[in-house]
């Protein structure tokens, strides 16, 4: 039986007195201590693992300035300050408290176009800021990869670059102002200021004016060594910025400069006001391709030479990764193959203007230098003007380090050597030595990066489960800090130091790193901020973090191999953050966006799940052989560990709070990188978690929807009557906890086919019909929802195929199993998946197309059988209506019945078939009908979820997320959408239901 889990991770007692003093003061934020949110931020996007005692979410600047106030009494009480948790090198982590801003104080607060700036909170993410900023014709311009969920305030503290640097510089080339908190709980208001008045305020007796004193005698007294000793790049040398706290001919003193690249070591950045930078009015994005990457890396200094705005690279192992991902599809007539040739390097190479002719005449030139470089390894290239498929390329270079994460086996690309920088005249010879250190040790790894600025991306790939490749690390890091001083380079290019700390004296020298300990002495004398990171205080006894301190692998390595790789998707999660997306109008996890809970995302519950795994593990527990239990506990003993208080804190009941907050939309199944599949392992929690407890009665009600809705569809009228009356709603409301329960369609459908003989069905009668005659046969696959609840799509649906010449068979309502695997009744669900596979094979032994109305009904077929019956899922295909109209030859509609429709598609159809919109579109045009395919996420239905009175708020949230807006946009008749939830949802709060988009045909097609 599954034990209960006991996390033994107590909070220390000094931690807790703090704790309780915080949450007794005027703090206004949230302050968790669970297990799971202590978790949740023990990780990043770095291959280290440090579980904090607590984490706390500040709402505002005053709350910071608590946060220190408070701990002046605990000397020993240490933070890190959080943004978005992409950092690379385990920035954020820290055995302290963990102070996570991103939750509340993510606000744009001001912004003034004609003066060219605005004023962000800290946890403001880069695309949101910049959402703002595009009506107005402007932009934050420091671009990174993960611009969709990292934080201003992140990015300030790395001093976060990207493409495109060269031109539109560092975060820091953009700080005008910041407000900052001391460890004290001091606020600090730092901008540029004339050096006489940064002198005169260095007299005063605050602490600003001892920071400022100690700046000015670092930057002043040590200017010439600190010149001498920093290479002259595009990247600084930050943690700290030395040289640029004071201008050029030092007649201006900028305290901000200082912060930005200190990684929270200083302080807790609240504020930014920054500079915005117009968005030019043309672009143009040069593909070129070449036939190996050192060709790509050699000429790339040309091209930047030639004025080109950035010039971005990719190997070949990245381009490999990128088109076996969905997002290829996007990108894919962009880069086309080049005929009898094979493409081993690209350069994308951006030019922007103002002026169209300026570049066409830059592109002009350029192209007649490629035609000429044969020679140079350049065998083809491509040029797009458009700036929706320039962003498209981007998007596809942004997700490269995720993707690099799916290559097979256990060995994964990690980031430790991931961001070095050398002069970009060096970087081809450094990269080569550096392929060859690889090479030389067998290494795999995927190669991309911003050569213009000479900034590689390199993450070798290691299992660092394996005691010995984990002893590879400082090893490899040691060998890259010595070859970067070579090509007198950094070996932190832009994701900052974290854990490779410990090269700070390397880099800096004595003198200069003596200099740094003493202003992390006068922001921070007891080492509170961040401590271990960039530097100690000089007085201080305490030690920098070091590459070889505790990493993730120690913690995975304690599961069983052979569990690990049952739990595959849940183990390679990466950190990438990739499903922290912000933007309301993807589909990537709504449970994260309304909640902004970060346990509540695809990563939090991996992480989750991992820890679960290895917590059985420790009490000897075969995972495997639990989940095939074939003698579960009776119902008496789930009774009585439901009922045990002793048993409250298991930390089972965590992970289960974070499963129940999934709606199983599958975003995260095709849109993570490594498709780390969280509806695939929270059924299979739930159904190890419920061999040990009760199940909650609407489990049962959901598990067994699809052989009660088929008798209650026998007395609708009757069933209808009741679920219409209140105190029966409120009665489901309070035992079953289902609320709008749906109506049953009435007419049912098989009154509105009116006895048609023609749709009957008969195995036999089929297999006896002759190959031309079984060519005129479409058969329908039901769906409990559209059949019983929807019947008017189906009855058009046999309507359309009519029209279309064909003869519909219907066939019978066969449960098709998905509710019972979002349940977590897996045996029941194999049970039932092989009962429909059975059926499904017999016809489509007879090669008749088989067409389903609902995505996730259908998709189930493909992805949940093929899991669950592996082989014994036989060859059977059930198509989307979509899928089959787009082989047809359609006719045209009559004009007069022409208008625009809007599609909103389902998010899992949208993401598991990201072609689908599209199709549609495709299918409306060929009949004359014009579609618009509508940018929106999740509708929050999800199924049964947004029934579920738990998750009101959310299905209620997430509708208003991008739902809301959207359906407010059009005529309710111009509304057409794909899923039954998402129909349901907008009848719900819109009073109308929308037609599925097949309606729309079945009416205009005569
Ligand atoms: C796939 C991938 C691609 C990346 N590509 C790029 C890239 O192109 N360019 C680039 O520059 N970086 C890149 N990074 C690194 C990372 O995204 C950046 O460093 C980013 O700026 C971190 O922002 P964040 O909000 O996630 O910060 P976090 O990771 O939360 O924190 C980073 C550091 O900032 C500190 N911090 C955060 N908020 C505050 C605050 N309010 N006050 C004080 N300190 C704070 C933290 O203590 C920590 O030291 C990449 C990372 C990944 C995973
Ligand atoms: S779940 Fe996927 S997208 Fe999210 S952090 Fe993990 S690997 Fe990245
Ligand atoms: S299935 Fe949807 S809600 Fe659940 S974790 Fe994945 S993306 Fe989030």
């Amino acid at each position: 039986m599954l034990p209960a889990l006991d996390t033994q991770a107590l909070i220390e007692n000094h931690y807790q007195d703090f704790l309780s003093d915080l949450t007794k003061s005027k703090f206004s934020g949230d302050i968790e201590y669970s297990y799971g949110s202590r978790l949740a931020v023990s990780t990043d996007n770095s291959i280290y693992q440090q579980l904090p005692q607590a984490v706390v979410f500040p709402k505002s600047l005053d709350d910071l300035s608590l946060i220190g106030q408070t701990a002046n009494t605990y000397q020993t009480v240490k933070f890190s300050a959080r943004g978005g948790g992409t950092g690379t090198n385990g920035q954020s982590l820290t055995s302290g408290i963990i102070v996570d801003v991103s939750r509340y104080m993510n606000q744009v607060l001001e912004v003034n176009a004609e003066q060219g700036w605005a004023r962000v909170q800290a946890g403001v993410v880069k695309d949101q800021l910049n959402e703002v900023l595009k009506p107005l014709g402007f932009f934050f311009a420091p671009d990174l990869s993960t611009s969709n969920r990292a934080t201003v305030g992140g990015m300030i503290s790395t001093d976060a670059s990207g493409q495109g640097s060269l031109v539109y510089g560092k975060t820091s080339d953009h700080i005008l102002a910041l407000t900052s908190v001391m460890a004290d709980g001091t606020i600090l208001n730092t901008a540029p200021m004339a050096i006489d008045d940064a002198k005169v305020l260095s007299q005063e007796h605050t602490p600003m004016a001892k920071v400022t004193q100690q700046l000015l005698d670092t930057c002043l007294g040590k200017r010439q060594q600190i010149i001498d000793k920093f290479p002259r790049l595009n990247r600084f040398l930050t943690g700290y910025d030395l040289e640029n706290t004071l201008n050029e001919d030092l007649s201006v003193f900028d305290m901000s400069r200082v912060i930005t690249g200190s990684e929270g070591s200083l302080v807790f950045v609240a504020e930014a006001k920054v500079n915005i930078t117009p968005i030019a009015k043309f672009k143009a994005l040069v593909n070129v391709k070449y036939d190996s990457f050192e060709s790509a890396l050699r000429h790339a200094p040309s091209m930047v030479a030639a004025n080109a705005t950035s010039v971005e690279t990719v190997d070949s192992n990245v381009l490999n990764m990128a088109k076996q991902d969905i997002i290829w599809h996007s990108v894919d007539s962009l880069i086309t193959e080049v005929e009898g040739k094979t493409v081993l390097g690209l350069n994308m190479v951006e030019y922007n203007s103002n002026d169209q002719a300026d570049i066409e005449q830059k592109i002009a030139i350029l192209s007649a230098n490629l035609d000429s470089a044969e020679n140079l390894g350049v065998i083809g290239y491509q040029i797009t003007y458009d700036k929706a498929d320039i962003q498209k390329i981007y998007a596809m270079r942004k997700k490269s380090v995720g993707l690099l994460g799916k290559i097979k086996g256990s060995k994964k690309p990690i980031a430790f050597v991931e961001d070095t920088a050398v002069p970009p005249e060096n970087l081809a010879d450094f990269i080569m030595e550096f392929r060859a250190l690889l090479d030389g040790k067998g290494l795999k790894y995927g190669m991309f990066g911003h050569v213009d600025a000479g900034v590689l991306h390199v993450r070798p790939a290691l299992d660092l489960c394996e005691p010995e490749q984990e002893a590879m690390v400082p090893e490899i890091s040691d060998q890259v800090v010595a070859l970067v001083a070579k090509y007198g380079g950094l070996m932190w290019g832009e994701h900052g130091k974290g854990y490779r700390s410990e090269y700070g004296p390397q880099f800096f020298g004595e003198e200069l790193f003596t200099e740094l300990r003493k202003i992390k002495s006068v922001f921070d004398p007891l080492n509170k901020m961040n401590p271990g990171k960039i530097c100690t205080p000089l007085d201080s006894t305490e030690s920098l973090v070091k590459v070889s301190d505790q990493k993730r692998g120690e913690f995975d390595r304690q599961i069983p191999i052979e569990v690990r790789s049952s739990f595959k998707p849940t183990m390679s999660c990466n950190g990438n953050g990739l499903c922290f997306n912000y933007d309301t109008t993807s589909p990537m996890c709504p449970s994260f966006k309304i909640t902004g809970d970060r346990r509540h995302s695809p990563k939090g519950r991996a992480s989750m799940v991992r820890e679960w795994l290895r917590l059985l593990s420790k009490q000897n527990i075969d995972v495997n052989a639990l989940e095939h239990n074939e003698d579960p506990p009776s119902w008496f003993e789930r009774f009585r560990n439901s009922t045990d208080k002793r048993v409250a804190d298991d930390f089972s009941h965590e992970v289960l709070e974070v499963m129940e907050g999934c709606l199983a939309c599958k975003a995260c199944t095709s849109q993570c990188p490594v498709s780390v599949d969280v509806p695939g392992f929270k059924s299979r929690f739930l159904s190890m978690y419920y061999q040990r407890y009760m199940r909650p009665a609407k489990d049962h009600l959901v598990g067994n929807i699809e052989t009660m809705v088929p008798l209650m569809a026998r007395v609708p009228g009757f069933i209808n009557f009741f679920l219409r009356q209140n105190w029966v709603k409120q009665t489901i409301r309070k035992t079953v906890g289902y609320l709008d329960t749906p109506i049953l369609s009435q007419p049912t459908l098989s009154e509105r086919l009116n006895g048609d003989l023609t749709t009957q069905f008969n195995l036999e009668a089929l297999q006896k019909l002759d190959p031309s005659q079984l060519a005129k046969k479409v058969c329908i696959v039901q769906d409990p929802f559209t059949s019983f609840y929807d019947a008017s799509v189906i009855e058009s649906l046999v309507s359309l195929i009519t029209k279309l010449g064909y003869e519909p068979v219907l066939l019978p309502f066969m449960p098709n199993g998905k509710p019972q695997h979002v349940k977590g009744f897996l045996t029941q669900f194999a049970k039932t998946a092989k009962t429909a596979a059975d059926l499904l094979n017999q016809l489509d032994e007879l090669d008749l197309p088989m067409i389903g109305v609902d995505p996730s009904m259908v998709l189930c077929y493909r992805d949940e059988y093929t899991k669950t019956l592996g082989a014994a899922r036989g060859e059977f295909k059930v198509q989307l209506v979509h899928e089959w109209l787009l082989q047809l030859e359609l006719p045209k509609v009559n004009a007069n019945t022409r208008q625009n429709y809007a599609l909103f598609g389902h998010c899992s159809e949208k993401t598991a078939l990201p072609a689908s919109e599209q199709q549609w579109q495709q299918i409306f045009e060929k009949t004359g009908l014009s579609l618009t395919a509508v940018s929106v996420g999740c509708c929050g239905m999800a199924g049964t979820f947004g029934h579920e009175a738990s998750h009101i708020e959310e299905s209620t949230g997430i509708y208003q997320l991008s739902w809301q807006q959207a359906v407010s946009q059009y005529q309710p008749e111009q509304i057409v959408a794909t899923g039954y939830s998402c129909r349901s949802q907008v009848a719900r709060f819109e009073k109308f239901k929308p037609k599925h988009p097949l309606q729309i045909l079945a009416m205009s097609l005569s």
